[in-house]
């Protein structure tokens, strides 16, 4: 065999142990070292090249050609390997994250509003409808605020009553307190009123937290509380009723009968306690209401002068009712809860319950 067939044989079998291999590759990598063994600058076509070199000088044409094809046989064969691998990777990581959509989903634990925000929003939400504005105000008062401006002047006996968080402040003219109630918002919402140069009709609805120092079944340090006013020229106590009757049948969900009882508050000239008919037995008597067939929910009253002068109101021209309402007390009413602690106490299964 002369020495250019013995190469044509070389490169012949050469070229079909690389088609065999790379038909066989298992995947992409093996297939590029395939690549470099065969086609790479020390691969096996390079070291059949330095035979060329013995060939005498008229048929080195002849081999290259040769040389070349085989390259281009070569060259392709990978290129069409190469797809075919990599249309088979894609294939399987598609059958790999496979999702399988007739399974049923898993439900995602999902947070909710506390009960107590669940009530406040209610709550504001039925005084909004009727046209009450929203305010707010700080939870740390001074006392003109939370007491003076109220009706409540130093030495009073209802301070007393208030149980009060003091802040002792050395030093300052006047101490600093956790409001007791949401009242001072009322005199804030006056005064800014009247600081902008108006003058009424206000009608403000403000919600928040509260702080006594006090801690039972029907007492938490902290609680909440709306509070409710309306000022304006010829406001009555049937205003006021009409307001509390629709508000407590609009929140229980049924008309609930009502009833002003006479009490005292200094802030308020008359004052009424507000009971509804129980809503645990319809109003018969049962022993939540001890037998009376009314529960006491609020206390209102119309607007002291002496608190419309403290802001600046003339209260010979204008009139105003004011209501304070406790929001836990009202949710639990609602819903049957027997322990104000409950809602302090973050245990999921009762919170899971009132859909929290
Ligand atoms: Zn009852």
């Amino acid at each position: 065999m002369s020495e250019i067939d013995s190469l044509k044989a070389q490169l012949k079998s050469l070229q079909d142990k690389a088609l065999g291999l790379f038909a066989e590759a298992a995947d992409l990598q093996a297939l590029q070292d395939l690549r470099v063994n065969y086609l790479g600058k020390k691969g096996e076509l390079t070291s059949v090249l330095k035979g060329v070199g013995k060939l005498p000088p008229e048929e080195r044409p002849v081999i290259g050609q040769f040389v070349n094809a085989t390259k281009g046989v070569l060259a392709e064969a990978l290129e069409k390997a190469e797809q075919v691998l990599a249309a088979k990777a894609s294939e399987a990581r598609i059958e790999a994250e496979r999702i399988d959509v007739t399974l049923a989903g898993r439900k995602c634990p999902q947070g909710a509003l506390h009960p107590v925000q669940q009530g406040l929003n209610e709550m504001t939400a039925i005084f909004a409808q009727m046209g009450f504005e929203m305010a707010e105000g700080p939870e740390i008062e001074d006392e003109f605020h939370n007491f003076d401006a109220l009706n409540i002047p130093q030495e009073h006996p209802a301070r007393a009553s208030h149980d009060t968080f003091f802040f002792n402040a050395e030093g300052e003219d006047e101490a600093m307190l956790l409001r007791t109630h949401t009242s001072p918002v009322q005199i804030r919402a006056m005064q800014a009123c009247v600081d902008a140069g108006g003058e009424p009709p206000l009608a403000v609805v403000a919600a928040g937290r509260v702080y006594r120092c006090d801690y039972d079944v029907t007492h938490s340090p902290m609680f909440h509380q709306v509070e409710v006013f309306k000022v304006d020229k010829d406001v009555s106590l049937a205003n006021l009723k009409g307001v509390l009757q629709h508000f407590l049948s609009a929140y229980f969900e049924k008309d609930v009968p009502i009833r002003l009882r006479p009490h005292y508050f200094p802030f308020t000239e008359p004052s009424a306690e507000v009971d509804i008919g129980c809503v645990f037995c319809n109003h018969k008597g049962c022993r939540i209401c001890k037998g009376s067939g009314w529960i006491e929910v609020l206390g209102s009253g119309m607007i002291h002068p002496n608190v419309l002068k403290a802001v600046g109101i003339d209260s010979t021209v204008y009139s105003g009712f004011a209501f304070g309402l406790g929001v836990e007390r009202l949710v639990m009413l609602k819903h049957g809860i027997p322990d104000l602690r409950l809602f302090f106490e973050n245990d999921v299964r009762f919170l899971r319950r009132m859909g929290a």
